[in-house]
C-alpha cells in the first residue's frame, strides 16, 4: 500500500463571500446530483456562515460542511464574530482556520490562528489549517521556512490524538485567485516539507496520516497533474467550486 492510499482524499470548496441562500442550495443540489460514485473521496463545502444550517440539511450527509472562520471564545462581547459553539451548533463538522484572506486581509496572526485551532478541538470541530507563503517570501527562497513556522505555530499545544483529526491546506498566497497555479512539483515538494515538519513534531506515523491539500487556482485542467502526486491528498478550491460542473470535474479527476 502506498503512503498516499493510507490517507483520506479530500475535495473541498471554499465559497468565500459568494452565494445567496438560494444560490447555495442550488449549488449543493447540483453537486449532489452529479456526484455519482466517488468511492472513498470526501467532499467538503465551506459556505458563508449565514447559510450553514440550511446547507448542512441540504447536504444530507453526502457532502460534509465546514465554516470559513470563527473566533476562539465561546461567547462574549465580540460584535460580528461567530463562536466555535455556534459553528458546532449549525451541524458543521469542519472549520477553516488561517485562510490567507484571514491572515492578509484581516491581519490574523499565527498566535490567533493557534487559539482558533485549540478552540476547534475544544468544541469538537475538525480544523482545516491553511498555510502558505507570499510571493516575495518565495522569491527570497524562504517558502519552506515560512510555512514551517506557520505549521509549528498552528500546532502549538496540540496533542497527537488531536492531530489525527487535522487537515492541512498548503495554499501559496501568490496562487490564490490569481490564475497562477503552483507546478505539481513545487506543490508536492512543499507538501513533503510540511510532512517532514509534522514528523519532527509528532513522529512518522501521524505525519503519514494527516491529509495535506493543495489550494491555489485549482481548475479541471490542472487537477490531474496535482492529484497524481504522492503527497497531494486533495485540494481546497475557491473560484472553481462555485460552479457545480467545474467542481465536479475536479472531484472526478
Ligand atoms: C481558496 O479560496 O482557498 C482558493 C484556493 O481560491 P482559488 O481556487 O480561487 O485560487
Amino acid at each position: 500500500m502506498s503512503r498516499k492510499s493510507q490517507r483520506r482524499e479530500i475535495f473541498a470548496g471554499n465559497w468565500k463571500m459568494y452565494t445567496t441562500l438560494s444560490g447555495a442550495l442550488d449549488l449543493v443540489k447540483e453537486i449532489i446530483d452529479g456526484l455519482g460514485d466517488i468511492a472513498n473521496r470526501e467532499v467538503i463545502v465551506f459556505p458563508p456562515a449565514v447559510h450553514a444550517r440550511e446547507v448542512v440539511k441540504a447536504c444530507t450527509g453526502k457532502i460534509s460542511v465546514g465554516l470559513q472562520n470563527m473566533y476562539f471564545e465561546k461567547e462574549g462581547a465580540f460584535t460580528g464574530e461567530i463562536s466555535p459553539l455556534m459553528v458546532k451548533d449549525t451541524g458543521s463538522r469542519y472549520i477553516l482556520i488561517g485562510h490567507s484572506e484571514r491572515r492578509h486581509v484581516f491581519g490574523e496572526s499565527d498566535g490567533m490562528i493557534n487559539k482558533k485551532v485549540r478552540a476547534a478541538y475544544e468544541y469538537g470541530l475538525e480544523p482545516v489549517v491553511c498555510v502558505g507563503e507570499l510571493l516575495d517570501e518565495r522569491e527570497a527562497g524562504n517558502s519552506e521556512k515560512v510555512v514551517e513556522s506557520q505549521v509549528r505555530a498552528a500546532c502549538e499545544g496540540i496533542g497527537v490524538d488531536q492531530m489525527k483529526k487535522m487537515i492541512i491546506a498548503y495554499e501559496p498566497v501568490w496562487a490564490i485567485g490569481t490564475g497562477k497555479v503552483a507546478t505539481p512539483e513545487v506543490a508536492d515538494s512543499m507538501h513533503k516539507s510540511i510532512r517532514n515538519v509534522l514528523a519532527a513534531l509528532y513522529g512518522n506515523e501521524i505525519a503519514a496520516m494527516v491529509p495535506i491539500l493543495y489550494g491555489g487556482s485549482v481548475k479541471p485542467d490542472n487537477i490531474g497533474g496535482l492529484f497524481s502526486l504522492e503527497d497531494i491528498d486533495g485540494v481546497l478550491v475557491g473560484g472553481a467550486s462555485l460552479k457545480a460542473k467545474s467542481f465536479l470535474d475536479i472531484i472526478h479527476v
